[in-house]
């Protein structure tokens, strides 16, 4: 009796040692389409036509390094939905501000099996990891994502509470085909509240990537959220507002139909490893390039080597450069754009023109992530990387983020971050001179722009592209008379943009 006592004692504090019991995940999602409106609610939501108001922004394209992120530019939305299909229609009207200010008009259409994007050039199929994003996004946001989750138990688990913003979610995954979402919830009207994907950066590294519902209005009998905000790690990338809700409309009859051409050549959403983020700032930048994607996926990097000078050349990609100088003993290089397919280009043919000298610098004119993206892989090549005050303290965070989702050269050889700012002026001497400055520009604060003394070859990103731009602006017009203030005398400029044009060809642009 004793022992049976004991028994009973000992296990009563085992049991009440035990943390209070987590409620069930499948509970947890019964309790939230409850919320909603109930599972019939929400399964009487065939279709629905909505408009909404959008803005975009980029967090690695701010004014100062680690500052506000940079707002893009905003959008009116017009979408057609088939819920049941799991097929949508968007209408986009972009007004976008930065980087390519301008009006874009475009629609998307995006189902399960094939994407297409039309303008008034016509339509083409949308390119698979752009489908695949849209695909999953469009998931991510349905209404009736939580009553698929619960009518698919065996796919719904429990997860560890998530942190966001310093508050803590209770959590449970849904593997909903291709994608892991983790669904958080708020403990108090059990609505979801966020709805996670764990995925990488190529600046921030690992991360998280959310969408956060707020704002329930009714449609017909169910709840659906109208303010929803994608965050990655917490930095703003869009946030879109339903203005206008029509539950169960008849969509229009053409809404899905594209030319014979683009449903023939449309292919499936990429399955596997997509690059989830960098799709996103091509979208949220208002240009997808749904063919370059297709050409890069076979092709392999494409970039050229332009000699500037003996010991100097332009490592140029489709879009953004760097420039290598080869000092006595050792090799400096302006900017490390795009990611590490690009870097390790520029490496190996920095390494096959000058054998035997290693990286010993990596000078960013600037934060910005598509200048800064490959960064990682000189710090790996044991570089020290040279900025502009004030980004020191930003880019030491950034820098040294964990990779190991995607594991690049820094990750798999660890290396000390190490950065050196500059204040106002540097210079950089063994058998050539190179003259680093930090001047004032529209752009970014903290720019720099260097010159290298021996051929006189000065270099500059974003506030002047040579031999892209052909007529005079604030930026470039600033730029050139800061270049003669300094004192300096180029014989070409070359730029992050562009490729490179002589001094008078610089000054005949002035003149227009
Ligand atoms: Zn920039």
């Amino acid at each position: 009796m004793k022992r049976v006592f004991v028994l009973a004692t000992l296990l009563f504090f085992a049991i009440a040692a035990q943390p209070v019991q987590a409620q069930s995940p499948n509970q947890r999602i019964k309790d939230a389409v409850a919320a909603m409106g109930g599972a019939d609610a929400l399964g009487n939501l065939k279709t629905l036509s909505l408009k909404a108001t959008a803005k975009h922004w980029e967090p690695e394209q701010s004014y100062v390094a680690g500052g506000e992120p940079r707002p893009l530019g905003t959008s009116t939305l017009a979408i057609a939905w088939d819920l049941s299909q799991g097929m949508s229609r968007t209408d986009h009207q972009h007004k976008m501000d930065y980087p390519f200010p301008g009006d874009e008009t475009y629609s998307d259409i995006v189902g399960p099996s094939w994407g297409a994007v039309i303008n008034d050039k016509g339509d083409r199929p949308m390119s698979p990891n752009r489908l695949a994003f849209e695909l999953r996004e469009q998931e991510r946001a349905s209404p009736v994502l939580l009553l698929k989750a619960l009518g698919q138990p065996q796919n719904v688990s429990s997860a560890a509470n998530q942190k966001a913003g310093g508050k803590t979610y209770p959590a449970v995954a849904f593997n909903d085909g291709g994608s892991k979402f983790l669904i958080m919830f708020d403990p108090k009207t059990k609505l979801p509240a966020g709805i996670r994907t764990v995925e990488d950066d190529v600046i921030h590294g690992d991360g998280v990537y959310d969408l956060w519902l707020a704002d329930w209005k009714p449609a017909g009998a169910a709840k659906i959220a109208t303010s929803l905000s994608w965050k990655f790690s917490g930095l703003a990338k869009l946030d879109v507002t339903y203005t206008d809700i029509a539950v169960n409309p008849a969509l229009p009859a053409q809404a899905f139909t594209v030319s014979d051409a683009t449903k023939q050549a449309a292919k499936p959403p990429a399955n596997g490893d997509v690059p989830w983020q960098a799709v996103l700032v091509s979208v949220n930048f208002g240009r997808y390039d749904d063919l370059q994607e297709e050409k890069n996926a076979s092709g392999g990097i494409v970039m050229k080597q332009a000699d500037l000078a003996p010991n100097v050349f332009q490592a140029l990609g489709r879009s953004h450069n760097s420039l290598v100088v080869a000092m006595k003993t050792y090799l400096v290089v302006f900017d490390a754009p795009q990611n590490e397919a690009q870097s390790r280009w520029t490496i190996d043919a920095a390494k096959a023109k000058f054998p035997g000298k290693p990286i010993r610098y990596l000078v960013m004119t600037h934060h910005h992530m598509d200048h800064l993206g490959g960064a990682r892989t000189y710090i790996a090549e044991g570089a020290t990387i040279i900025v502009g005050s004030p980004d020191k303290a930003h880019l030491m965070k950034e820098l040294a983020g964990a990779h190991k989702m995607h594991p690049d050269a820094l990750q798999k050889n660890p290396k000390p971050v190490k950065i050196v700012e500059v204040k106002d002026h540097m210079t950089l001497k063994d058998s050539e001179t190179i003259e680093i400055y930090r001047i004032a520009n529209p752009h970014v604060e903290g720019m720099l722009t260097m010159y290298v003394a021996g051929p006189k070859i000065a270099w500059v990103t974003d506030i002047y592209s040579p031999g892209r731009e052909s007529a005079k602006t604030p930026a470039n017009a600033q730029y050139l008379d800061t270049v003669k203030k300094l004192g300096l005398t180029p014989a070409l400029y070359a730029g992050g943009h562009g490729a490179s044009v002589s001094q008078a060809d610089a000054m005949a642009m002035l003149a227009k």
